[in-house]
């Protein structure tokens, strides 16, 4: 039934790769296809049964990506490489007749500036080449939208306010280390907050905007408003909402760790000449940064991911919070990889799933909000990351 092409082979492709890889009713041809051909051989050995075939493949490179669809012939790529190969992997999607989804949105490697608009000016040549392009089909962005479209639809007549809340109460042991992709997790976290109110943006300073949030199962955790990307296109698909936030939780020491790499300049995205060598200082530190694939070992703890919504149904104010928390060892136990990964992970391959049973199927470039957002909601729960409803709580925001 579905032949599908996954591109990335690090935390979160680790986890795509065993997830897609365990339902076979509906993806019958995999293939796992990475810059570094040897991080794909060994996670399609450590899952075994020959069900996943590899490739070497520069996803940079449009015409190395043309290639490689032409000989494999996928009906869907999951893209699990970095935001920087969005546009060339849609400009080969659109070449060779393959369908899109992915994880995170573009951004430019020299500008550490996330937006919706590259992707969504592919709309008119997806809808024409009748292709489905899936965008944000992570945790956050991904699941907390699908939460948000699923409150609209059966909890809300009207929601006024979404605050969507991140918190990881993991401990992986080491003084510093990111969860995901290092380049672009430093990129996100320091860049300046934003937030919707009364339908503008309104900009504070990085970590301006604090306070102390009780998550399920944790307790307390100071939580810092940010700037997500999925707030974007949750304010443009829910226009009745006056405030959208979003918050993610950081300890102190990863604070002022943020700060002095800010500080001493190891967190610049413009090459500098070293010793007659051009090199980006980020890109520096991630190579010598603990890989975030290799965390999961001993990683304990867990993270809890939801979204608080106030609004009105049938002429009552209500509130509402929806989410999952997700144990980092249990993820490690399955997969290998951390719960961040693996709450990337799960999502990109049901997301897939729904594409493949042509539940999420229509020609254009679509945010997952955009879904019904039922059928992913049920397999979230049989996939590992069961979802739990609060109605009519405090919900400190
Ligand atoms: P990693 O850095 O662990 O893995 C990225 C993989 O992509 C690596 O295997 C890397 O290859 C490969 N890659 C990078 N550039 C290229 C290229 N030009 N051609 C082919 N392969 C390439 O990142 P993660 O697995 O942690 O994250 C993957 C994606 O998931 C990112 O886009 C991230 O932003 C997103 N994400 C989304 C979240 C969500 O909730 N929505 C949360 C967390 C992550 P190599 O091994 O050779 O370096």
């Amino acid at each position: 039934m579905g032949r599908v092409l996954i591109i990335g082979a690090g935390g979160v492709g680790t986890v795509v790769a065993h997830k897609v890889a365990q339902n076979k009713d509906v993806f019958t041809d995999i293939m796992l296809a990475s810059r570094t051909k040897s991080k794909c051989d060994a996670i399609a050995e450590k899952i075994g049964g020959g069900l996943i075939k590899t490739a070497q493949v520069d996803a940079d490179n449009v015409e190395d990506l043309k290639a490689l669809f032409n000989s494999f012939k996928p009906e869907l790529v999951i893209n699990v490489a970095l935001p920087y190969q969005d546009l060339t992997i849609m400009d080969a999607c659109l070449a060779c007749g393959v369908n899109y989804l992915d994880t995170a949105n573009y951004e430019p490697k020299d500008e550490a500036k996330y937006e919706y608009k590259w992707q969504w000016a592919y709309q008119d040549r997806f809808r024409e080449a009748g292709l489905t392009a899936i965008l944000g089909c992570g945790f956050d962005p991904g699941v907390t939208s699908v939460f948000t479209a699923y409150a609209a639809k059966h909890h809300f007549d009207e929601m006024h306010t979404l605050d969507i809340v991140d918190c990881n109460a993991g401990d992986h042991g080491k003084a510093f280390a990111t969860n995901f992709n290092p380049e672009i997790n430093i990129r996100e976290v320091t860049q300046k907050g934003k937030y919707w109110k009364d339908g503008k943006w309104v900009e504070t300073e990085p970590h301006e905007i604090h306070m102390p949030l009780n998550y399920p199962n944790i307790g307390p955790k100071e939580s810092y408003l940010i700037y997500h990307e999925e707030l974007e296109s949750l304010v443009k698909n829910f226009p009745t909402l006056k405030q959208a936030r979003f918050w993610m939780t950081f300890g102190q020491e990863y604070l002022t760790h943020l700060r002095v790499i800010q500080n001493i300049g190891m967190a610049r995205i413009d090459p500098i000449i070293y010793n007659g060598v051009e090199i980006v200082p980020i890109q520096f530190l991630k190579a010598v940064l603990p890989d975030p694939g290799e965390l999961g070992e001993n990683y304990t703890g867990e993270t809890s991911i939801g979204c608080r919504i106030r609004g009105v149904k049938d002429g009552k104010e209500r509130t509402y919070y929806i989410y999952n928390n997700c144990s980092h060892r249990a993820a490690y136990e399955e997969t290998g990889a951390q719960g961040v990964s693996y709450t990337t992970g799960v999502p990109a391959t049901i997301g897939a799933m729904m594409f493949m049973k042509g539940l999420w199927r229509k020609p254009g470039v679509f945010n997952v909000e955009e879904f019904n957002p039922d059928p992913f909601m049920e397999q979230l729960n049989k996939q590992g990351l069961p979802w739990h409803e609060l109605f009519d709580i405090d919900i400190e925001l």
